[in-house]
């Protein structure tokens, strides 16, 4: 079994020489100098080179791969894919195409969601026998909403190297393009693909205070956003479609507007979607108890409650509920206090 060390299996040395990143000011003037006769390049292959010579551990390997443009990928994940023993990937054909536009030929196999209970064990033997193993999904950084986690988890429950190889994700790209508070977010994945489920996944996230980030299928992105909209109210948002790539866009602005203008159009690609945290803060159940009492002068709760909410920014279910409690206050009390009640449950 290998022993899990405590340094990175490659140390940040040139040769014997430790870099010292201090030490600049002759290096940039030379470096701005040569950029314009392919130093960028030379320095890109030096490094390159310095990687393959040196020795990479038996571990496992999480590798970021592009998220459509080939050139998102780093020299050390270049470097370590192509010294990997095995590179497992959730579609060796897929995979193939970052391989051959960077000539890696390390032998590919798959690990994905319909195999990995009996790719597991096989892996963690060519760990025992010291083997380098990557793990790559299709795009993007494994594990984040794709294959990797039991694996990690028993790899490093036998004591094995586990590195991860930061690098592009959807996740992160929408997030940093979106415009929204970038403090506090939280990854929510997928939400579930029917309704029901979804609304009440949408619920489970209306008083999160952070910034949500989403990933979803393009045939669903109305009904999702619309979803929101009415779980979460207007609040700013973003949809970040195709990232990196020829058609990319980042569309912002609150989720009634975003779900409209999507509705209005064909909806194609890769999408993220990110949505800023609750505005309630300053709006009190008081506040929303007053501008529901108006509403309900001329509609029932449902609607009361759909409408206050898209006025005030809050959750819709949250108005409802303070709908719900005004009723059965209500109804407590002596008929000739009782105004007028609509019948709504
Ligand atoms: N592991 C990947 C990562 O780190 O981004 C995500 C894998 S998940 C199965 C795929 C989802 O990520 C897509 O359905 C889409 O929601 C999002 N996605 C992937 N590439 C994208 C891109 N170029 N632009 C926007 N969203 C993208």
């Amino acid at each position: 079994m290998a022993n899990a060390k405590n340094r990175s299996s490659e140390d940040t040395t040139l040769g014997d020489a430790p870099v010292d990143l201090d030490a600049t000011p002759d290096v940039v003037g030379a470096v701005e100098a040569d950029a314009g006769r392919g130093g960028l390049a030379r320095s890109a292959s030096l490094e390159i080179e310095r990687l393959m010579a040196s020795t990479l551990a038996p571990g496992l390997y999480l590798v970021a791969t592009p998220i459509g443009n080939l050139g998102d990928i780093t020299i050390r994940a270049l470097t370590v894919l192509a010294r990997a023993d095995v590179v497992y990937c959730e579609d060796t054909r897929h995979s193939r195409t970052l391989a051959s536009h960077y000539r890696i030929g390390s032998p590919l196999r798959p690990y994905h969601e319909h195999n990995g209970a009996a790719q597991r064990p096989r892996i963690l033997a060519e760990l025992d026998a010291g083997k380098r193993i990557a793990l790559i999904s299709d795009a993007g950084t494994p594990l984040v909403s794709d294959p990797g986690f039991k694996l990690v988890r028993e790899a490093a429950a036998a004591g094995h190297r586990v590195e991860s190889l930061p690098g592009p994700s959807a996740a992160l790209a929408a997030l940093t393009s979106a415009g929204l508070p970038t403090d506090r977010f939280l990854f929510a994945g997928f939400l579930p693909p029917r309704g029901t489920a979804r609304r009440s996944r949408i619920a489970e996230l209306q008083t999160v205070p952070a910034t949500l980030v989403l990933y979803e299928a393009p045939q669903r992105l109305v009904e999702c956003l619309e979803d929101l909209a009415a779980g979460l109210g207007p609040r700013p948002a973003a949809v970040a479609r195709e990232l990196t790539k020829l058609h990319e866009e980042v569309v912002r602005g609150d989720l009634v507007t975003l779900a409209q203008k999507f509705a209005a159009k064909e909806v194609r690609g890769e999408l993220a979607i990110v949505v800023g945290p609750p505005l309630l803060g300053a709006v009190t159940d008081d506040a929303i108890a007053f501008a529901l009492r108006a509403a309900l002068a001329d509609s029932r709760l449902k609607e009361a409650s759909r409408s206050v909410a898209e006025a005030l920014g809050v959750a819709k279910g949250r108005v409802y509920e303070i709908g719900l409690r005004m009723k059965s206050v209500a109804d407590d009390e002596p008929d000739d206090a009782r105004g007028d009640d609509r019948g709504e449950t």
